[in-house]
């Protein structure tokens, strides 16, 4: 694709959307959902039926500051510890509630999970052992900062049965790690990966960032480079989000190096390149994966999902978040604990309940819609009459699919009453652009549709206009906070303070 089309399409479709890990999305969560809803759902899930739990930790030993994650610097033990407690005292609450069930995936996340002492991590994985039963063929994950592993830590993970580890890379550029606050050699990195390899963990993920100030076709290019000789099973490439009105730590961010949307696209273009080169398979939106890995498997297979942790092989209908700002995904709907940790503690150690802050329910063409959405965003491509299963339909040529366009009259049915005539208007234009082609009821991305696979999505989404109302009032907010600043009548840059819950990364065009 030249230049002069990248950009007329970025005009045409940029802007910053959701990347759908959930339908519907985080920002549609209210306080109206709470512990009681959290309560119900767990305890209604079918008899017999496997669980996966996703547990938090919100510290970390030093802030990034492209970071969007609900974290912050704990330097107390005793404090780490508590939590540590803390998550225990939930895990107990969600058993008593979903009973003794079948546990297929296990990650931990944050933050830097590897903050928690270790006995403290034994601990929780000795109480989920009591509390549940483990799948020995399930998957135990965990994120680690290269930069800070203790060494005792991998052995542990490894008898523990961990078995996929979780690196956070970004970018190896000493320009780009200086403005971002995140030094980290590739000797720390490539260190890591050998301590998780020595204590015989077969799964390394390596998160690389683009679109940082600074960065370069060029310098991601050399970044990639070095890391595919690690040899990560899977690699993952986001796009930073500069949203510093939400995340006051990216105001130190220099703004005037950060690429433009087509540099960002020519950049995702450029570490795609190299990881095919070396024999990665591209995965959706925005993941690589050796040809052997389960993830490449799984979207062969057509089998991948998405949950909050972008993609996944877990197949698991209910994943169940602990500790503070996590997020649980169940068949009636989704429930987020209190956000900092403060009040996540507080509120399991003032009631009985569940630590739930808000939430949204599913309806059922909440359901289909996601259904839709998930399998463009793992696939590439979704049959409308039948979205609850994976299709790979043979690409179609653009004219091909102008032309089945016009004969294309999704049923009711499958559907409800749902026809689909506002969407099918919708995609008119990613049809024109060969970002898409149409086999009968049948939508299938092109290569060329692959970096704008959310927007694409997007066209199934419902609450999408709503949301955009509210983004554009804060814009307005924004507008008139930034007048204020300039009339020196404050100085948000002494605020430091995190406001918790966003995803780290998200992806903008
Ligand atoms: S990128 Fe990782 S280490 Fe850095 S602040 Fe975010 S969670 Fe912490």
């Amino acid at each position: 694709m030249g230049v002069a089309e990248l950009s007329a399409l970025i005009k045409r479709y940029g802007g910053n959307l959701p990347r759908y890990t959930s339908y519907p999305t985080a920002a549609s969560f209210t306080a109206s959902v709470g512990f009681s809803h959290a309560q119900t759902w767990l305890s209604a899930l079918p008899i017999g039926s496997p669980i996966s739990l996703y547990c938090h930790v919100p510290f970390c030993d030093e802030l990034c500051r492209f970071c969007g994650c609900n974290t912050s610097v704990v330097r107390q033990e005793a404090q780490r510890r508590a939590y540590a407690e803390t998550l225990k005292e939930e895990l107990h609450r969600v058993a008593r509630l979903v009973g003794q069930r079948r546990v297929q995936h296990i990650h931990f996340g944050g933050g830097t999970p590897t903050t928690l002492p270790l006995d403290a991590l034994r601990d929780i994985m000795q109480t989920i052992a009591t509390l549940f039963t483990l799948d020995p063929n399930g998957e135990i994950a965990m994120e680690l900062d290269p930069r800070h592993v203790p060494v005792e830590y991998p052995p542990v993970l490894g008898a523990l049965g961990f078995n996929r580890i979780s690196l956070g890379v970004q970018d190896i550029n000493p320009q780009v790690q200086q403005v971002c606050g995140r030094l980290q050699s590739f000797e720390q990195t490539k260190n890591a990966v050998e301590q998780i390899r020595a204590a015989g963990i077969g799964g390394v993920n390596i998160d690389l960032i683009y679109g940082l100030p600074y960065q370069t076709q060029e310098s991601v290019t050399q970044t990639a480079l070095q890391i595919v000789t690690l040899k990560p099973e899977r690699l993952a490439v986001f796009g930073y989000a500069h949203v510093p009105w939400k995340q006051k730590r990216q105001q130190l961010m220099p703004e005037q190096a950060l690429p433009d949307s087509a540099e960002r696209l020519a950049q995702r273009a450029c570490l795609e390149r190299v990881f095919e080169d070396a024999g990665y398979e591209k995965i959706g939106l925005d993941h690589y994966a050796l040809p052997t890995d389960s993830m490449a498997c799984a979207a062969r297979a057509g089998t991948l999902h998405r949950n909050f942790q972008g993609y996944t092989v877990d197949t698991c209908q209910a994943l169940i978040g602990v500790g503070a700002s996590a997020v649980s995904m169940l068949p009636q709907g989704f429930t987020q604990n209190h956000v900092a940790a403060a009040q996540y503690s507080r509120a399991l150690a003032e009631s009985e309940h569940l630590p739930t802050a808000r939430g949204v329910a599913r309806r059922e063409e909440d359901r289909l819609r996601w259904a839709i959405i998930e399998r463009l965003m793992c696939d590439l491509c979704v049959d409308l009459q039948n979205p609850f299963e994976s299709c790979f339909c043979a690409q179609q040529d653009s004219q091909q699919g102008a032309k089945a366009l016009s004969s294309w009259t999704p049923e009711e049915g499958t559907n409800g009453a749902l026809k689909w005539e506002k969407e099918r208007a919708a995609l008119e234009p990613f049809i024109q652009d060969e970002l898409i082609t149409l086999c009968g009821s049948t939508i299938n991305v092109t290569e060329k549709g692959r970096p704008f696979l959310r927007h694409i999505a997007s066209v199934f989404d419902t609450y999408r206009e709503e949301l955009a109302q509210q983004a554009q009032k804060q814009t307005k907010e924004r507008a008139k906070e930034q007048a204020q600043k300039e009339m020196g009548k404050e100085n948000t840059l002494k605020n430091t303070s995190l406001k918790q819950g966003a995803p780290c990364f998200s992806t903008s065009l």
